[in-house]
């Protein structure tokens, strides 16, 4: 089972927005582009709004049959491991085995050992087509990566094991990702790393990095530009490398795991992927929730006073709602407005304060992280909220396609 050069990951927290998600790059591709569409969702958003893996292929199937939709299209267990895998198992066709959390874990001198003397051909000065620099590649680097990522990326041989054995071989695409982690991986670690997958039979399709600077849920990167441009292009070349020398998938490729809404790295890795014919996958996830509270602001009346319910409760619960996000945002609290000061809102204040138009004079990053992170708010909410979806499908619909369409794939594919 094979991607397409571009995939574009789509979370939806509530499982109602498959349709718009599917008509904003049903919309691009009439543009010629050729996206497939991925619906993503993690164990931990499952968890928080009480789905089931199983509702996630149900959205993407209905929403392809109600749209007509007949390129190709996957539904991903996001962030997966051994533990969280199983109940994905039946429904999903693309796995992230998500391995962060083994980097650092100590090896064997002998494991570590053999990795570095199977690295011989590779030291010295290693020479990357289309990168200006050779790489240096010595003894010490490679004990110091394999070190930290040979148990890493045994997890990942553990979990993929697991599929063919449940799913066959060939039938799902195969997602490694450490992103979720502080220090980013540089692009001769990222060649070594898909050496490891490569030695250990995991044939990865799309690799997750954690890139230079921060990728705060729901706002822009935050960042030095030449450095992540001079980062994401080194990767695609050494993508291109690992691909012709060690055998990997020739689809393989680099997925963003954006944390949604990174429009200045968008032009960036537009040029990059175009300048090497190469192919992308980005994650997009929080993003269509904020535009469903848009929506209901802009609603009025019941989808308004719901809207402000969710900041109210979001606001009184900021401490619990953030902890587990702690890595992925930066709210300064004195810039969040008081719950009474919302509540004196019209719908087009409080969507212009939380729609992400950098240079938007009501725009507040602050606000939106927060209610980007308070989605278990309105899963609490159970069915009011979600009848409330689909008393404005509407005008809610009408906010998540312009927002993946306009603010997202035309920026990321020049339309
Ligand atoms: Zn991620």
């Amino acid at each position: 089972m094979k991607l397409a050069k571009y995939s574009i990951g789509v979370g939806d927290r509530f499982a109602h927005q498959g349709k718009a998600q599917l008509r904003a790059i049903m919309k691009a591709n009439e543009a010629g582009v050729g996206i497939s569409p991925v619906w993503n969702k993690s164990n931990r958003e499952h968890i928080y709004v009480h789905t089931h893996p199983a509702d996630v292929r149900k959205e993407a199937d209905a929403a392809v049959a109600a749209l007509g939709y007949n390129g190709p299209y996957f539904v991903d267990a996001d962030h997966v491991n051994l533990s969280t895998v199983e109940p994905f198992v039946e429904t999903a066709n693309f796995f992230t085995l998500d391995v962060a959390a083994f980097i650092g874990k100590p090896s064997s001198s002998r494991d570590v050992a053999a990795f570095v003397a199977s690295c011989e051909k590779y030291m010295g000065e290693l020479k990357i087509f289309g990168i200006d620099h050779p790489l240096r590649v010595t003894k010490d680097l490679l004990e110091e990566i394999a070190s930290k990522f040979l148990v890493a990326t045994q997890q990942a041989s553990e979990i993929y094991k697991y599929l063919v054995e449940k799913k066959g071989a060939g039938n799902f695409v195969t997602e490694v990702s450490m992103d979720e982690v502080e220090s980013p991986q540089t692009p001769v670690y990222m060649l070594f790393i898909l050496k490891m997958l490569a030695d250990k039979g995991v044939p990865v399709q799309t690799i997750a990095p954690k890139f230079t600077g921060r990728f705060n849920k729901g706002v822009d990167y935050r960042g030095d530009l030449n450095q992540f441009a001079k980062e994401f292009e080194e990767d695609v070349l050494v993508i291109d490398y690992a691909v012709k020398n060690f055998g990997l998938p020739e689809e393989l490729k680099l997925s963003v795991h954006s944390g949604s809404d990174k429009f200045s790295i968008y032009p960036v890795m537009a040029e990059i992927i175009k300048k090497h014919d190469k192919g992308l996958h980005l994650k997009t996830a929080g993003t269509t929730w904020l535009e469903e509270v848009i929506g209901l602001a802009l609603a009025g009346g019941d989808g308004l006073e719901c809207a402000k319910q969710i900041y109210a409760n979001s606001f009184n619960r900021s401490e619990e709602l953030c902890a587990p996000y702690a890595d992925v945002i930066d709210i300064d609290t004195k810039k969040l407005p008081t719950v009474e000061e919302v509540n004196t809102w019209t719908g087009e204040k409080f969507a212009n304060t939380l729609r992400h138009i950098p240079g938007h004079p009501d725009y507040n990053s602050n606000f939106r992280q927060l209610i980007h992170v308070a989605y278990k708010v309105a899963a609490e909410m159970g069915e009011t909220y979600t009848s409330l979806l689909e008393k404005h499908e509407d005008v809610i619909a009408q906010c998540v396609e312009e927002n993946i369409y306009e603010r997202h794939l035309k920026r990321l594919f020049n339309l």
